[in-house]
C-alpha cells in the first residue's frame, strides 16, 4: 500500500520531502523530524484436522467471494502469535494453539498487509462458526480445494498438497 503524509503529526505543519536514510521521506522542518513509514504486519493461520484445512470465505474486498486461510492485522502493541489466536477465534470461533512459526511472506498481491507471519495451529475448544470478515467457513481436503485469494494461503495450501507442509 503506498503512504502519504501531508502535515506533521507533531504541530500540525507541511511537510517537505527530504533525501533521508537512503530514500526520499516526508519531513518537517519545523520539528526536525522525518516521517518513517511502518510496514502493515498480518498473521495468517494454517489450521488441519484429519487431513483437512480450515478456510474461511472472505466477506469483504479485497478477495470477496473467495476463499482464505484466517487472517488479520498485527495491533500495534500485539504479539504476533497473540494476533493469530485472537484473528482465528474472530474469523471461525475456534480457539487454537499455536503450533509453528511456518513463514514470513512479503507483499506480492493485492493483499493490504505489507509482511505476513504465518503459522499453524490446532484447536483446541469452541464450534467453528463464520463471524468478522469471514461469510464461511469449512474444511477443506487437498483434492476439493474452492478458489482461494492471496499469495501467503495459495503457497501454504500448495505445499501442504505437495506433501511439503504437515500438521
Ligand atoms: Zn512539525
Amino acid at each position: 500500500m503506498s503512504r502519504i503524509a501531508r502535515f506533521c503529526s507533531l504541530c500540525g505543519r507541511p511537510l517537505i520531502s527530504k533525501h533521508l536514510s537512503g530514500r526520499m521521506r516526508p519531513y518537517c522542518s519545523a520539528c526536525e523530524q522525518p516521517v518513517y513509514f511502518d510496514p502493515k504486519v498480518a498473521v495468517v493461520v494454517f489450521i488441519g484436522r484429519d487431513d483437512r484445512v480450515l478456510l474461511i470465505k472472505r466477506a469483504v474486498d479485497p478477495g470477496k467471494g473467495k476463499w482464505a486461510l484466517p487472517a488479520g492485522f498485527v495491533d500495534y502493541d500485539e504479539a504476533p502469535e497473540a494476533a493469530a489466536r485472537r484473528e482465528v477465534l474472530e474469523e471461525t470461533g475456534l480457539n487454537v494453539r499455536i503450533t509453528r512459526l511456518l513463514d514470513v511472506f512479503p507483499k506480492r498481491d493485492e493483499g493490504l498487509a505489507d509482511i505476513v507471519i504465518a503459522y499453524s495451529a490446532q484447536v483446541i475448544a469452541g464450534e467453528a462458526c463464520a463471524g468478522d470478515d469471514a461469510a464461511d467457513l469449512g474444511w477443506f481436503t487437498r483434492d476439493n480445494l474452492p478458489p482461494l485469494v492471496f499469495y501467503p494461503s495459495i503457497t501454504l495450501t500448495g505445499r501442504w498438497i505437495g506433501g511439503a507442509l504437515e500438521f
